[in-house]
Order: C-alpha cells, then structure tokens, then sequence
C-alpha cells in the first residue's frame, strides 16, 4: 500500500506540495488527475525516491521510500521524460536495469521484444519519442515491480500502442497483484483503466474515490413524465436537471436503486439510469464545493 501523508515540499520558497494526502491500496489502478503545475510529477518524485519531502510521511508497505533501496527495488518508474544513458541501446538499458533489480525477467524482456518490434540495438536517443516510451514500458514490466509508477504515460504513443501497453499493464495487475499510480492531465484518458481516483491541485489532493464509491453515490437518470408540461418535482433532490424534449436529464446524489425508488411515486413513463463518466462525476461532486475543481476537468 501506498501511504503519503502531509507531504510539504517548498522549492526556493515556492510550495510546490502543500500537506498532500494520498492513499493507494495494494492491486489498485489509481489515477492521479491535475493540470500543468498541479504538482504531479513532484510527488511521483517523492514516491519513486528521487526527492526528499521538507516534512511529512511518504510511505510503501510502512516504510519510508527515500534512501531505502530495499523499498525501491519494488518500484518501477516510467518518468514524463524517458532516462537513459547517452548512446545507451535498449539491449543496454536493459543489462543495467537487470543489475539493480533483482527480479528482472530476461525471458520476459525476449517475450516483450516481439510485442513492442523495436531492435535492443538500436540506440535510445536515436528513438522517436513514442518509441523510447514504448522502450520504457518494455525494461519496466521487465522489472516486475510491486509498483509501477507512470508519470503522463501515453503522451507520445499512437492509439493502437496506448491500448497494448494497457492491455499489458493490467493484464500484470490481474496476475501479479501489482500496484500502479498514473498521472494525467485528462481525466478521460484514465477513464477506462483506473479503479481509483485522486483530483489534485495547488499541490493537495482533493479528493479521492474509488470506483465503487464513484458508482454508488452518483447516478444519471433519463425521465420522462407523464403530463407533457411536468416540471421536476420539487420534492427530488437533484443536483442538475437539463431537458431536451419531453426527456428529463436528472443527476442525483444515490445510486440507481435509491433514484428508481424517490421517482415511482411520480409515475414516470421512463426511469433508465444511464452510465456517468468520471468527469461527470467529479464536476456534480464537486461543483458546489470549489468552482476551480470544474476547470481542472474540463
Ligand atoms: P505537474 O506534474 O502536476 O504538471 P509539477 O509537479 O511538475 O506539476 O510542478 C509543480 C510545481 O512545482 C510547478 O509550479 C513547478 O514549477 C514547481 N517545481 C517542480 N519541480 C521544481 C524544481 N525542481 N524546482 C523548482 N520548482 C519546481
Ligand atoms: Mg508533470
């Protein structure tokens, strides 16, 4: 588990992480969403042991990250901008990330080698950028980490190779249990993958959810009523209604269940509870609260 508590950070006076919070269990897909500045990378700086935190706890199964290589040896790291060595090769790259992680898999890294059909030959800085980060999630799956941290990872890649390198990572989730925290500007690109979620800005998290949390405490239903002029009922609680037609968009804070039960007593024609996206989400949930959260995800 992924524990960061109160993490403060101040570079030249400027507090880049202001008491951030986080937890990330065991197995999770937690998607980490901000924009620009929000202070992404600079925790994923902390959590990966690069930087060390003014004050507060930044912790892997309890244990504190920095200057801990037992700890890092369970981690592996995609940065937003790929490391090599100059002139380092991939086959290269690889001899070095076999020499510091001990678990390194080389039939693994043969295996990986027909999905990604790149030459280990062929020089990293030579690479275009969506194939060096093609090389980097080919030597991290190699590492077969506890937990893999991916800064902004699909920048960079086409959509048929986003969608393999899921495929891949999750496909390690399911079987190895691994951990993985990704960051991203845009909340719909980590729609589809991620099991929980934290919005951070200004250097905080937010809020944090898992998707189960997400799915039973906001729901999106279409009504129709039966009188062509109805209004809705003042009695529901909801949190926005739009209209198009005779069909009633309503979204409200419980789940479908709870929804069909406070509409019957208005007879509706049609009551269909349909899918909310995460934005959706975040931007009802926390509409009321703080107005800057809706342009983080829009
Ligand atoms: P994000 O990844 O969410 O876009 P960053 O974590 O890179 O944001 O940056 C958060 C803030 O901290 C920014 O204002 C950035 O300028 C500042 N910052 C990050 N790293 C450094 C550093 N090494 N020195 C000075 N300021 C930094
Ligand atoms: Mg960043």
């Amino acid at each position: 588990m992924i524990e960061i508590r109160n993490v403060i950070k101040e570079f030249d006076g400027f507090r880049a992480l202001d008491g951030l919070n986080m937890t990330v269990p065991d197995g999770a897909v937690y998607g980490l969403v901000g924009p620009n500045g929000a202070g992404k990378s600079t925790i994923i700086r902390h959590l990966t042991g690069i930087y060390r935190q003014d004050s507060g706890d930044v912790l892997v199964d309890g244990e504190q990250v920095f200057e801990n290589p037992a700890v890092k040896n369970r981690i592996a790291y995609i940065p937003d901008d790929i490391f090599y060595f100059s002139n380092a090769r991939i086959g290269e790259m690889a001899s070095f990330y076999r020499s510091i992680y001990p678990q390194f898999d080389s039939g693994r890294f043969k295996k990986l080698g027909e999905v990604f059909d790149l030459d280990p030959k062929r020089q990293m800085r030579k690479l275009s950028k969506g194939m060096q980060k093609q090389s980097a999630f080919w030597l991290a799956l190699c590492c077969c980490p506890q937990v893999l941290v991916l800064d902004e990872p699909v920048d960079g890649l086409d959509p048929v190779m986003r969608r393999q390198v899921w495929s891949l990572v999750l496909g390690d989730v399911a079987q190895r249990g691994t951990t993985v925290l990704v960051s991203s500007h845009n909340l719909r690109e980590l729609e589809d993958v991620c099991d929980h979620v934290g919005i951070m800005d200004h250097g905080k998290v937010l809020l944090e959810r898992s998707l189960a949390q997400l799915q039973d405490n906001m729901v999106k239903m279409q009504v129709v009523f039966r009188d062509p002029d109805a209004q809705v009922p003042p009695g529901l609680p909801v949190l926005h209604a739009s209209r198009l037609g005779r069909i009633y968009t309503l979204i409200m804070r419980m789940n479908a269940q709870e929804a069909q039960r406070c509409l019957a007593p208005y007879d509706p024609l049609l009551a269909d509870a349909v899918p909310l996206t995460l934005e959706e989400i975040f931007i009802y949930e926390l509409g009321g609260v703080d107005y800057a959260v809706k342009d983080i995800v829009l």
